[in-house]
């Protein structure tokens, strides 16, 4: 693991620093500038000079990959496991939620937040097995996204489905947004923000199809899309 972050020998005062530039930006949601007021810092030439700072602002993935590495490693459930080698997927980093993590995780939903271009989830202590799926849900999405065919018709069905928070009454206080109702819960489909969509619509699927049951519409185009990612199974 790259705890010296290149640095060597460690600069702490850096290291801190571009800590507090990743920590913020995280907390400010997506994206990957800095605020305008670090831009003349003095440590700035040495991180652009590392690798971690590039163009006039922006902080590159080397940056928050260093910030990610920060935070501790957890054993995923056994269940989670055994999908992850189905879809032959390798190399997810499940990682504790904590600090800037846990805190954006409670202004959206559900007990976990990914970075899936990273293979980072981060997970809150106790979350249940559907935020795991869920959280793989947004992994499995990129290795699907480009199957754009695919992908366009489940969103559009989806979208068929979809209520607007300002017409659900039975659920007092729901945040605003985009929902789908599935067995018997309304799943979030924009809390990730509104060119999320698709992503959150598979994601929310994805966790459905393995612990509850997808709408009937859904369904077909959910398992024509798991097949196109995992092998054949042999018959039995
Ligand atoms: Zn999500």
């Amino acid at each position: 693991m790259d705890t010296n972050l290149g640095l060597s020998p460690v600069d702490r005062s850096l290291r801190k620093f571009l800590f507090l530039l990743v920590e913020d930006r995280i907390s400010r949601g997506d994206g990957d500038e800095i605020l305008a007021k670090w831009r003349n810092h003095k440590d700035v030439p040495a991180l652009r000079s590392l690798g971690y700072i590039e163009g006039p602002n922006r902080l590159t993935d080397r940056a928050f990959s260093a910030f990610f590495q920060t935070f501790e490693r957890i054993e995923c459930p056994d269940e989670i496991q055994k999908c992850t080698t189905e879809y032959g997927i390798t190399g997810v980093q499940w990682r504790r939620a904590k600090g800037v993590f846990r805190q954006n995780i409670r202004r959206a939903h559900g007990h976990g937040v990914s970075y899936p271009t990273h293979k980072v989830v981060f997970i809150k202590d106790g979350a249940d097995l559907p935020t795991w799926y869920h959280e793989l849900g947004h992994i499995i999405f990129q290795s699907i996204k480009h199957d754009r065919e695919r992908i366009e018709r489940l969103a559009l069905s989806a979208k068929e489905l979809a209520l607007s928070s300002n017409k659900i009454w039975d659920s007092p206080g729901i945040a605003e947004g985009s929902y789908i109702l599935i067995d018997g819960r309304y799943l979030g489909l924009d809390h990730s923000g509104s060119d999320a969509v698709e992503d959150e619509i598979w994601a929310v699927l994805f966790e459905r199809y393995h612990c509850g049951t997808p709408p009937s519409n859904l369904l077909p185009i959910v398992r024509e899309i798991i097949a196109s990612v995992t092998p054949p199974k042999p018959i039995s």
